[in-house]
């Protein structure tokens, strides 16, 4: 036996995992699949030479609030972020889009009537700051000392537990507000008339007054690079280009997973009850996901949208909740809500004007949706076609092929219901755990699930060190 300890998966919770365990002395293998590091963190040339494109993740809200980047861990302190003078926007047809800042009171001040409850929602979640995210980022523990904390939690859960669409008509008044907490909620990927759509709505607004919602200059690919060196430097050893189907391929007392559950079902050998719970997890909506490379910046209407990071299109409330209701009772909607990044707002080393957006989609669809995606764009952008130099399409089987643990296109790891949030993959105090001694998992699949927060290979770490 030549190693302590086994990494499969480089995403952010493998990358997290394997530094922690490194950084005890132990000796670490990271295995990686793929030809480079990262999974979602992954950035590639994929329209034309020198144009840099995030495959997943751009926007590092999580990254910087989590517990797990915040305190210095992974060599992070190397890469810089970099913020774009506006964290979101939502343009609306006939009227100026919403902007969110990083400054709560300024955007409460442009949502007018709708300033106070803004206040009262997002503005007191960002203020309850680091303690409330470091609950909602550790749902069972270990729990900060500061009660504090559980006060804010019992504030925030009072909005957060509603639906999008009953918090949106109950507390808010006009369609600005609306539409922007649709928006934002509609990152949960869950229909909005679901429970706890406004909480995942409410956490992201919040970040953005409370750190941002910055880029990893140069491109995400740079914040796994940092962490792999770091890896390195402990003494780590990392390899690529090495998928692992059977957990008889690895030999250490210790094996940390970043993988989902279907992975780890085809690789382990597990007690039939384990099994059965398993094979009960539910996967979410698939993404179909368009980048460009653009010989200009978008010709938005409303040009204030220009200076976003972030764009959400699909118009008022009521449109972006019936978009995400048809996605997810199995249609494709020809309005979707699409949700779009434009790096160039904040970083302009990526080699010219690249961006992405995609839209939600039923999970396997094999529904090209490059036509209702753009027209979108174009409801908003009037001539943005025209600026098009070349385009890559990603559906969900071309994302699961690039990284397997996009199971059918769903780009969260499993659904994010209300169950499936503590229920990860099964119902346990510590379902990082696996009834295979010393096997953990890590992914996305585990709490506090999708994004870009390294929490699961957070959990799996400390328990693999406590034993
Ligand atoms: C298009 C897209 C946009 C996104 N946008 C954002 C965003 O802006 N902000 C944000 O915070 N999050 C975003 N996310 C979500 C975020 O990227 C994921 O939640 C996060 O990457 C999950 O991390 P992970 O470590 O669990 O898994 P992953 O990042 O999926 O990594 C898993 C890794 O394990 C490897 N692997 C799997 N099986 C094996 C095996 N058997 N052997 C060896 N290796 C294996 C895979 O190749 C992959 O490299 C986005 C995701 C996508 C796809």
């Amino acid at each position: 036996m030549t190693h302590d300890a086994v990494v499969v998966g480089s995403g952010p919770n493998g990358l997290v995992a394997a530094v922690l365990l490194a950084q005890t002395g132990r000796r670490v293998l990271l295995l990686e699949a793929a030809g480079r590091f990262g999974g979602g963190l992954r950035s590639e040339e994929l329209t034309l030479p020198g144009r840099v494109h995030d495959v997943g993740a751009t926007v590092m809200a999580m990254a910087l609030a989590s517990p797990a980047f915040r305190d210095g861990l992974g060599g992070l302190a190397e890469v810089e972020f970099a913020h774009p003078p506006v964290a979101a926007a939502h343009p609306l047809d006939d009227r100026p889009a919403v902007l969110v800042h990083r400054d709560a009171g300024r955007t409460a001040e442009g949502l007018g009537r709708d300033a106070a409850v803004w206040r009262a929602t997002v503005g007191a979640a960002a203020r309850a700051g680091f303690p409330l995210v470091d609950l909602l980022l550790k749902p069972l523990g270990p729990w900060p000392a500061d009660p504090r904390a559980f006060a804010a939690a019992a504030r925030f859960a009072t909005a957060a537990a509603l639906p999008a669409t009953t918090l949106g008509r109950r507390a808010f008044r006009t369609v600005e507000g609306r539409a922007v907490l649709a928006g934002m909620a509609a990152h949960s990927m869950l229909d909005l008339r679901a429970p706890i759509t406004s909480g995942y709505g409410l956490l992201l607004a919040a970040l953005a007054h409370l750190v941002g919602w910055p880029l990893a200059k140069g491109g995400s690919q740079a914040m796994a690079d940092a962490l792999v060196a770091r890896f390195r430097a402990l003494g780590g050893e990392a390899v690529t280009g090495h998928q692992v189907r059977s957990l008889k391929e690895l030999d250490a007392p210790t094996i940390v997973l970043d993988v989902t559950p279907r992975q780890f079902l085809a690789m382990a050998e597990l007690p039939p009850r384990y099994r059965r719970r398993l094979e009960r997890f539910r996967y979410g909506p698939g993404v179909f996901k368009l980048d460009w490379a653009l010989d200009g910046p978008v010709p938005w209407r409303d040009p204030a949208v220009a200076a976003a990071g972030t764009v959400h299109l699909g118009g008022t409330l009521e449109e972006i909740a019936l978009s995400e209701a048809e996605m997810a009772s199995g249609r494709h909607s020809p309005r979707p809500y699409v949700l779009l990044v434009q790096p160039y707002a904040a970083d302009p080393t990526r080699g010219g004007h690249t961006l992405w957006a995609y839209c939600h989609v039923p999970n396997g669809s094999t529904v090209d949706m490059t036509g209702a995606i753009e027209t979108q764009i174009e409801r908003f952008a009037p001539g943005f076609r025209d600026r098009v130099l070349a385009r890559h399409a990603m559906g969900p089987a071309d994302l699961e092929a690039f990284d397997s643990n996009l199971v059918g296109g769903d780009i969260g790891g499993g659904l994010a219901s209300l169950g499936q949030f503590v229920r990860r993959p099964v119902w346990s105090p510590s379902p990082w755990r696996t009834p295979l001694p010393g096997v953990f998992l890590c992914s996305a699949s585990t709490p506090p699930g999708a994004a870009v927060h390294g929490m699961g290979g957070w959990q799996a770490a400390r328990l693999a060190v406590r034993g």
